[in-house]
């Protein structure tokens, strides 16, 4: 008999699923990686999963893996269709199994989201964020389809897998059958919901007919689609309830469509906010359901489980951010996780740019074999100026591997411009990190010196000085920049300052949206109130209308306050963000109404407000305030002092290059630098 766990009885005790139990309630959610697609990554593939597997999560779910050369992502993306493709699975199988854990492979036909010229779907109705329009698949063209489903779970087995997940949801091909947005077939694989459900029927009934009994088949379904055209709530119950009579294990829930203009999975989104459609549907269904999105805490997992909401809970990021994830919550040391905060930039950015993915908090994530922090041989005495982002990793990992660290700060509190991102509407998860760190200084023993601006000779006896003292804002030359209406970010987001009515941003990189996010809320952020947050994007939660869409609860708060945000580029604003998460902070400014304007001239700055000049018209922004977001220039004040004692400087973070950093660059820096030194 198992004993329960002390901090989290319900999420960490077993699941019986008949021929098998699993350990605990975490499943470890599909991701891309970008190690699948080529033969000579999966060592590193082995390695990452091996990782998470001896971290303790229960069942792991690989990235999709098409059943067939119609399906792929993209000419020669990861693919499972022959027999010669099975052995490069073993190593990842084996690897996973050595650490006691388990591992599904996911099969994913992108259909019309296949970015090559030979895409198939159930009609020829393009997608609009892809530029190849599908082929209609004929009647015998489905069945091969089917045929490559179940191929592929054969393979899969033979592979070692313990399960595969069949994605049925995300607007991929299954998805576009059983949805009317895409399926306008007239056979019987469309109209009705009993026909447009064929495919995922038959497709999960010869798998388990060819799997045996012994083997997982998770169905990833599209609960709440999210777009236009999508399914009623009746119509995904059917669904559910023919998928279990198909032979599924696990029902694991799927929500929006990649195409869906509601964010599913940024860091705005509030935890768990979609876990009450996974609860409606676990009240339909015999079979365990999972539920998933931005749960990257194991209370919220724990408190779900034990509101009846689930009976597992899938996270896919917060494993990459860290793998020990689950062995940390059994121990009851929660604040020692990494936690995920749903940037999205090192992760899915990196997947749609065709990058390997990795974790902009973990840096070692899908580089398990090549970022190793080995204990050290010679130990130094090292100096650390500077406790942002950058510092922060540096003097941790540093000190993990048995340096002896100082780290110093001119600040009261550790976090660096950390300090203002957590304070943007949306952007709460941002406290974890530094909730991490702090929790690390401690552990790892680093001295940390709060309150304390460093001189060069401050630092004359230690080995070596790692500067990561950041940025200083840059101060555009404009005429009447020192007028008392003038405010720099720092003022705003850190300082506090007052701000009036009206306000003109100038500059509209990442923290010229921010800083006007902060600007046109007011009261509690969306993200900490699901109710609030529905009606910001107009979700239906109850899938009363098709697809969970209802333009009527639309109803964004209204703007705190007027904006007017600016650059001088003559091209759209916020072309420059995060991919997945740059037109959420683009849509969200334009329903508070935030006038942008590009291709400024900026003339002066006086008691009318701010003169630009916009395609050679003059015009006055008649502003409160002028907020200053131009960009920052490197701080590193303290280098050539340094230097002259003789001491090796290293410089990382924005103290290195400040042009197009992020924390993502800055914490890899440090960290690939604490591996070496
Ligand atoms: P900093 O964070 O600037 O830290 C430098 C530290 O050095 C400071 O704490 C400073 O007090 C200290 N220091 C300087 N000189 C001295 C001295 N002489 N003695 C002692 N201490 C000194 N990045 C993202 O990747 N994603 C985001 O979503 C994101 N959002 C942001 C939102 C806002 C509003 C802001 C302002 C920034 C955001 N960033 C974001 C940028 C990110 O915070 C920075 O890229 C990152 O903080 C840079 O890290 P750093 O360690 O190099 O420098
Ligand atoms: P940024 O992205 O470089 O943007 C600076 C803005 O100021 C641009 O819009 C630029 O546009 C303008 N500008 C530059 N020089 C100017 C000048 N002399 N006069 C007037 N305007 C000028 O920098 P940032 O917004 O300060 O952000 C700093 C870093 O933090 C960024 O690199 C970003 O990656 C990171 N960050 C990321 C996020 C995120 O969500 N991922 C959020 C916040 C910050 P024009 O030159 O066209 O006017
Ligand atoms: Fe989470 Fe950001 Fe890391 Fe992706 S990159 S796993 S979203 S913290």
């Amino acid at each position: 008999m198992t004993t329960q766990n002390p901090h989290y009885p319900n999420l960490l005790a077993p699941l019986d699923l008949g021929h098998t139990t699993l350990k605990n309630r975490v499943l470890m959610g599909s991701m891309h990686t970008g190690l699948e697609d080529k033969a000579k990554d999966f060592d590193k593939l082995a390695a990452y999963f091996a990782e998470r597997a001896r971290g303790g999560v229960a069942l792991m779910v690989t990235g999709g893996f098409s059943p067939n050369m119609e399906g792929w992502f993209y000419p020669f993306a990861s693919k499972l269709s022959a027999k010669r493709e099975v052995a490069r699975h073993r190593k990842v199988t084996e690897a996973v199994h050595a650490e006691d854990g388990k591992i599904c492979m996911q099969i994913l036909h992108a259909g019309r989201y296949s970015y090559h010229p030979l895409s198939v779907s159930a009609s020829g109705v393009k997608s609009p964020i892809n530029p190849f329009k599908p082929r209609e698949l004929s009647e015998w063209g489905i069945w091969r389809q089917i045929k490559a489903f179940v191929r592929a779970a054969k393979l899969a087995k033979e592979a070692g897998y313990d399960g595969v997940e069949v994605m049925g949801s995300e607007g991929y091909f299954i998805n576009q059958f059983t949805c009317p947005r895409t399926n306008q077939r007239e056979d019987r694989w469309g109209g009705s919901i009993e026909n447009r459900c064929r495919l995922p029927v038959e497709i999960v009934s010869r798998i388990r007919k060819e799997v045996g009994e012994d083997f997982i088949i998770v169905y990833r379904l599209s609960m709440l689609d999210l777009v236009e055209g999508g399914n009623t709530w009746d119509e995904v119950v059917y669904q559910g309830k023919a998928i279990e009579a198909a032979g599924a294990s696990l029902i694991n829930t799927g929500i929006g469509w990649h195409e869906a203009r509601v964010p599913t999975i940024v860091t705005s989104v509030p935890r768990a906010a979609f876990a009450k459609v996974s609860a409606r549907m676990k009240k339909e269904l015999k079979i365990p359901v999972v539920t998933t999105n931005r749960i990257n805490d194991p209370q919220v997992g724990e408190d779900l489980i034990a509101g009846g909401s689930c009976d597992m809970v899938s996270m896919a990021r917060p494993l990459l951010a860290d793998p020990f994830f689950v062995t940390k919550a059994a121990a009851g040391k929660a604040d020692e996780i990494n936690t995920c905060i749903a940037c999205n930039q090192a992760c899915l950015d990196h997947t749609f740019q065709m990058k390997r993915a990795s974790c902009l908090v973990n840096p070692r994530a899908c580089h398990e074999t090549e970022l190793v922090f080995a204990p050290v041989t010679q130990k130094k005495n090292l100096a650390v100026v500077g406790a942002g982002p950058a510092g922060l990793a540096f003097a941790t990992e540093a000190a993990r591997r048995g340096h002896q660290v100082t780290l110093f700060d001119s600040a009261p509190e550790i976090g660096g411009q950390f300090n203002m991102a957590k304070r943007i509407p949306g952007k709460e998860e941002f406290h974890q990190t530094l909730r991490y760190f702090s929790k690390q200084i401690e552990l790892t023993g680093v001295k940390l010196e709060l309150n304390r601006r460093v001189e060069a000779v401050d630092l004359k006896d230690f080995d070596e000085v790692i500067l990561a003292t950041g940025i200083a804002p840059r101060t555009p030359q404009i005429p009447g920049i020192d007028h008392p209406k003038v405010l720099s970010y720092i003022d705003v987001l850190l300082k506090g300052a007052a701000v009036g009515d009206t306000v003109a941003v100038i500059g509209a990189g990442g923290i010229g949206f921010d800083v006007s996010e902060f600007l046109v809320h007011e009261g509690e952020s969306p993200a900490l109130n699901t109710e609030a947050w529905f009606k910001e994007w107009g979700v239906d939660i109850e899938v009363k209308q098709r697809g969970g869409l209802d333009p009527q609860a639309k109803q964004p708060h209204p703007p705190a306050r007027k904006v007017y945000l600016m650059q001088r580029k003559d091209e759209a604003l916020g072309k420059n963000l995060g991919k997945t998460s740059g037109w959420v902070h683009r849509a969200t400014l334009k329903d508070k109404k935030v006038t942008m304007v590009g291709g400024v001239s900026y003339d002066k700055i006086d008691d009318a407000g701010l003169h630009i000049t916009v395609n050679q018209e003059p015009r006055v922004i008649d502003c409160d305030n002028v907020i200053i977001c131009a960009g920052q220039e490197p701080l590193r004040e303290l280098q050539a002092g340094v230097e002259a004692l003789g001491k090796p400087v290293h410089l990382v973070g924005g103290a290195d290059v400040a042009s197009e950093l992020d924390a993502k660059r800055a914490i890899k820096q440090a960290s690939e630098l604490a591996a070496k030194i």
